[in-house]
């Protein structure tokens, strides 16, 4: 049926649609080659770009509808249509299109981002760049591209998050391969998701080139695993942008693992707090893992307990990686620690290089 139905339309087109009134039904950018040929064979075009547009009003007048794209799963727009005129549907037309690329570049330095994040910038025309992606010169790494920071630095807002989305579907429809660079991975508390689901809404390819989370490689570097044979089989990254529901840490005092906090430094003490009124020991170890990868990286090690004075004598800010649990005495830094004052137990422990 579907494929009769487009072989009449490419006929009529052929001939004539003088007067016809045609709705073309498709995602913002993706219409205007349909529509000028449409156009140009004599119809009266209407454009709808989402499927919600697709309302009886609009669908009573036409006497085709031209599904573009992914257009043609819009199951509301097909529902619609449905019985009033014909509908086919229109492959993506080839007119120069362009692609959204997310790329991790991981938690600070060239040399942690991946080989395919390097090429796809050596690609790009277009990158969007936050300010946890600490890659060094991005304008030298994608040469030729306009580079547009998105992200937030002192004294300046950050774009909003909306308006990212936009600018990158915008740039893309319009034939340009932006690559969207952003802290770590792209999908941990990166808003990589949201980002995606834009690109693909508005019927751009997209690719995802993952990144080394600083949830993980953070605490690897100052030489505390996640997971340790014996120690901890588990191990729970979370948010600590907002303090612990009292549930939230009974449940991670229950898992017996290891728990990454990230986001977490402006509530270094309800999250702790929150950790042993959970159920975890006040000498559960826990560390906090400053600007890592950076040359200026420390470490602050202690227990729950002690962690958040410690980190306030130390001055530790964001961004940091709070780790809570016994793979913390795997590190060098554990072995390391000194006391600094009494009572015994407060440790600092000043920067692993
Ligand atoms: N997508 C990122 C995380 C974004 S949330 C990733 O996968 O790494 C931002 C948080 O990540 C910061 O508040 C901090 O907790 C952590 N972070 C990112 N880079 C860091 C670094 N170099 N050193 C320490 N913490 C870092």
């Amino acid at each position: 049926m579907e494929r009769e139905l487009r072989r009449e339309a490419a006929v009529l087109i052929e001939t004539d649609l003088m007067g016809l009134p045609v709705l073309v039904v498709g995602p913002p950018g993706l219409t205007a080659s349909t529509v000028r040929r449409y156009e140009r064979a004599g119809a009266v075009v209407s454009v709808v770009t989402a499927p919600g547009g697709v309302t009886g009003e609009a669908c009573a007048r036409a006497r085709l509808g031209v599904l573009v794209g992914p257009a043609s799963t819009w199951a509301t727009a097909r529902a619609a249509l449905a019985g009033r005129c014909p509908v086919v549907n229109e492959p993506v037309p080839d007119a120069p299109r362009g692609r959204v690329v997310l790329v991790g570049a991981g938690p600070g330095g060239l040399e942690l981002m991946t080989l395919a994040g390097i090429r796809a910038l050596a690609d790009a025309d277009v990158v969007l760049t936050d300010r946890l992606a600490e890659v060094g010169d991005v304008a030298a790494l994608a040469p030729g591209a306009e580079v547009v920071d998105v992200g937030k630095r002192p004294g300046h807002h950050a774009v909003p998050q909306d308006e990212i989305e936009r600018l990158m579907v915008e740039r893309a429809l319009a034939g340009s391969t932006v690559v969207r660079l952003k802290g770590g991975d792209p999908y941990v508390f990166g808003r990589g998701g949201e980002e995606v689901a834009a690109a693909v809404q508005a019927g751009l390819p997209v690719t995802v080139l993952p990144g080394v989370s600083s949830a993980v490689g953070v605490p690897g570097s100052a030489g505390i695993p996640v997971t340790h044979r014996g120690v901890s089989h588990t191990f729970t990254v979370v948010s600590g942008h907002v303090p612990l529901e009292p549930e939230q840490a009974r449940a991670l005092a229950g898992l017996g693992g290891t728990v990454v906090l990230l986001m977490g430094m402006h509530n270094l003490v309800p999250l702790t707090t929150a950790l042993v009124r959970g159920g975890l020991a006040v000498d559960t170890p826990a560390a906090v893992v400053e600007r890592g990868f950076s040359p200026d990286q420390r470490s602050i090690v202690g227990t729950l307990g002690t962690l958040p004075d410690l980190v306030s004598r130390a001055r530790a800010s964001s961004p940091s990686v709070i780790v809570v649990g016994e793979v913390v005495r795997q590190s060098a830094v554990w072995a390391a620690r000194r006391v600094v004052a009494p009572p015994a137990d407060k440790i600092v422990l000043d920067v692993v290089a």
